[in-house]
């Protein structure tokens, strides 16, 4: 039996064969940056808006440039992945434009994902999705993080539950795959607060899930939080326990797409372990594997 639902194998089953992805940066911006939410940002967030390794060009170099690069040969085809700042933040003909030119690069590209935030999901962006679901898979990536909103409001995310839900119900009506984002080590947060975001989660339909160790990236307002002596780093043992703990306790169909944080050395404060992906993941894997675990094999049961 497999340990957790592995993104690799989900993409091959569903896209017939090994598939990548193509991160871009579509040149948006976000509403918790511009001013109408808010200037300050969440407050985790990189003034790079969370997308740590994209260079500035248009989306179409980006697109050509990754294909030309020699980690694009361990495949044949592609996943665009709109990834900083709020990838559906722009008015539609914008959207369309962007997209268009990133998937028209290739005709390698089979899918496409776009990563946003809930107040930047409508009927209209819904609608356009749907139409590039004749040709490509897509899904859209939302930050939860955490289903406590009183965190929220130390996060400055500036997004409520309803409007969450409301995000989650339209890509519902469009059969628009979701993948969530949850965060580990946010200021206050205890495993209860885990609990309670797992509870709230396996009561959405939702098909995959980002697990984020929280991080402390330079000149951001964790930064200062940390430096106040007000946030401490998360601890190595405490972030293997909530994620075997939210492993067991989501559904078993649900794709893990992440699960851990992925920072650049030169902009991390700490946690150092976050820089060992693979470490990282070898000890959850053992961890399961020691005890007998899977992912689901406690879903509904506490
Ligand atoms: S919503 Fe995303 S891009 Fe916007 S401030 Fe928060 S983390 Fe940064």
């Amino acid at each position: 039996m497999e340990l957790y639902n592995r993104l690799n194998l989900f993409l091959k089953q569903k896209l017939g064969k090994r598939t990548l992805k193509i991160c871009v940066d579509g040149g948006f911006t976000c509403p918790n940056r511009d001013g109408s939410k808010s200037i300050n940002g969440c407050i985790f967030c990189s003034n790079r808006g969370s997308g740590e390794k994209i260079l500035k060009q248009s989306i179409k170099d980006q697109v050509r440039a990754y294909l030309n690069s020699y980690k694009a040969k361990r495949a044949n085809q592609y996943i665009l992945y709109f990834q900083n700042y709020s990838s559906s933040y722009a008015p539609i003909n914008i959207l369309k434009e962007r997209y268009d030119e990133g998937l028209n690069a290739s005709d390698k590209i089979v899918a496409l994902d776009i990563a946003t935030r809930c107040d930047c999901i409508n009927e209209e962006f819904a609608s356009l999705l749907n139409e590039y679901q004749k040709k490509y898979y897509v899904y859209v990536e939302l930050g939860l993080q955490t289903s406590n909103f009183k965190t929220h409001e130390i996060l400055n995310t500036k997004y409520s539950k309803d409007e969450f839900l409301n995000a989650i119900n339209i890509l519902n009506k469009h059969h628009i795959d979701v993948v969530i984002h949850l965060m580990v080590g946010l200021p206050n947060e205890t495993i209860e607060d885990i609990k309670n975001t797992i509870n709230f989660i396996n009561n959405i339909n939702y098909q995959g899930l980002k697990i984020h160790s929280t991080y402390v990236i330079k000149n951001t307002f964790l930064d200062k939080l940390y430096n106040d002596g007000k946030y401490q780093l998360l601890d190595y043992e405490y972030y293997l326990n909530a994620v075997i703990y939210i492993l067991t306790h989501i559904k078993k169909d649900v794709v893990i797409h992440r699960l851990n944080g992925d920072p650049l050395l030169e902009d991390l404060v700490g946690p150092e372990w976050c820089m060992h992906k693979k470490r990282v993941i070898i000890d959850i894997e053992k961890r399961l594997k020691e005890n007998n675990l899977y992912q689901g094999i406690y879903y509904g049961k506490d």
